[in-house]
């Protein structure tokens, strides 16, 4: 690993004097978060900032807490570690915690943050999808003052969002849900351990009591896209119906058209819309069959099963 050439390096206590240091000092900032994603930048990709803004210091940026309405607020320097064992989380949304403990190692969720995790905007971020299956929105911060918008709608394309300069993405919100809400992420990738997604999946699903007809689904995939996205199409084919083996093989097969995935080192993209295929059915299943979480270490047992 290269040494990373000399760089001014800013650690701001408040949003706003973070944003003015970026807009003061123009073209060739970046933030600092975990570094996990900038720090291999530098080192291995001959990324060279002229300077640095080191965001850990903003005590309002870390974080996950329940608000009033039953919504979830996580601060974007929470790291993936503190959303992998955050009771809240893991008790009211299983399938969120199991996608940052997917990250890396522990080592790297001790300082990877969920922010970070988005503004990087990797098509293949592990938290991505289970987070646009709840609908999330994300929270920037700015010289304009403060904007939410959809997550969806946050991601530009491969590392660009829509972030302004010196804009910060300050919190990520799950809006309230409904109580029987269930869900599941799988992260297809053939290694164990430390290895991209050639795919992800997160699905969430209301069932009614009754019949087990969908009132609400959301289908979200990673690394088969420019950025992480919606499968609109596949959601479509279980609104409102029962959900079936047959219906959930039917929506896998909408989601690998909807998607657009690429070819390169890791997996063709035949290969990718076949994995697509193949893990929507089987998480749209899995999270029908609920049941108590799986312990993310026993689990790739059942991506494979
Ligand atoms: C060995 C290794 C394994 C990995 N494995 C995985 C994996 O399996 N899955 C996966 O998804 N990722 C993986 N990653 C990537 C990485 O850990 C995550 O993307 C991480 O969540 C990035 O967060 P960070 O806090 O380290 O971001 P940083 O590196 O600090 O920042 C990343 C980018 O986002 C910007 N940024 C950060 N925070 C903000 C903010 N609040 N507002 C505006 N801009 C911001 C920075 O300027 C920078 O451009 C891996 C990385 C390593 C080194």
């Amino acid at each position: 690993m290269k040494r990373t050439e000399p760089l001014e390096f800013h650690q701001p206590t408040s949003l706003a004097e973070a944003t003015r240091i970026m807009l003061d000092g123009g073209p060739g900032g970046h933030f600092l978060a975990g570094g996990t994603d900038l720090v291999i930048a530098m080192k291995e990709k001959g990324l060279v900032p002229r300077y640095v803004v080191d965001l850990k210091r903003i005590p309002s940026l870390s974080g996950i807490r329940e608000e009033d309405d039953g919504g979830i607020t996580i601060g974007a320097l929470t790291t993936l570690r503190e959303v992998e064992i955050s009771p809240l989380i893991v008790g009211r949304y299983p399938f969120l915690a199991q996608s940052a403990a997917e990250v890396g190692s522990i080592q790297i969720r001790n300082r990877a943050t969920i922010g970070g995790n988005m503004a990087n905007a990797t098509p293949s971020a592990d938290v991505a999808p289970a987070l646009l299956a709840l609908d999330a929105k994300a929270k920037l911060a700015g010289s304009g003052g403060e904007r939410s918008m959809d997550l969806k709608d946050f991601f530009r394309g491969p590392g660009q969002t829509v972030a302004e300069p010196g804009e910060i993405l300050t919190e990520l919100l799950i809006p309230p849900r409904d109580p029987r809400l269930v869900g599941e992420y799988i992260k297809f990738s053939p290694r164990d351990m430390m290895d991209l997604a050639y795919i992800g999946v997160a699905v969430t699903l209301v069932l009614a009591e009754a019949d087990r007809r969908c009132e609400s689904v959301a289908i979200a995939l990673g690394a088969v896209s420019p950025t992480p996205m919606r499968a609109p199409g596949a959601e479509a084919v279980l609104q409102g119906q029962v959900l079936t083996e047959e219906l959930a093989g039917e929506a896998g097969r909408k989601a690998s058209e909807e998607c657009s995935p690429i070819s390169d080192v890791r997996s063709s993209a035949e290969y990718r819309r076949a994995m697509v295929r193949v893990n929507t059915k089987r998480a749209l299943l899995n999270a029908a069959a609920g049941g108590a979480p799986v312990p993310w270490t026993s689990r790739r047992d059942r991506r494979y099963a």
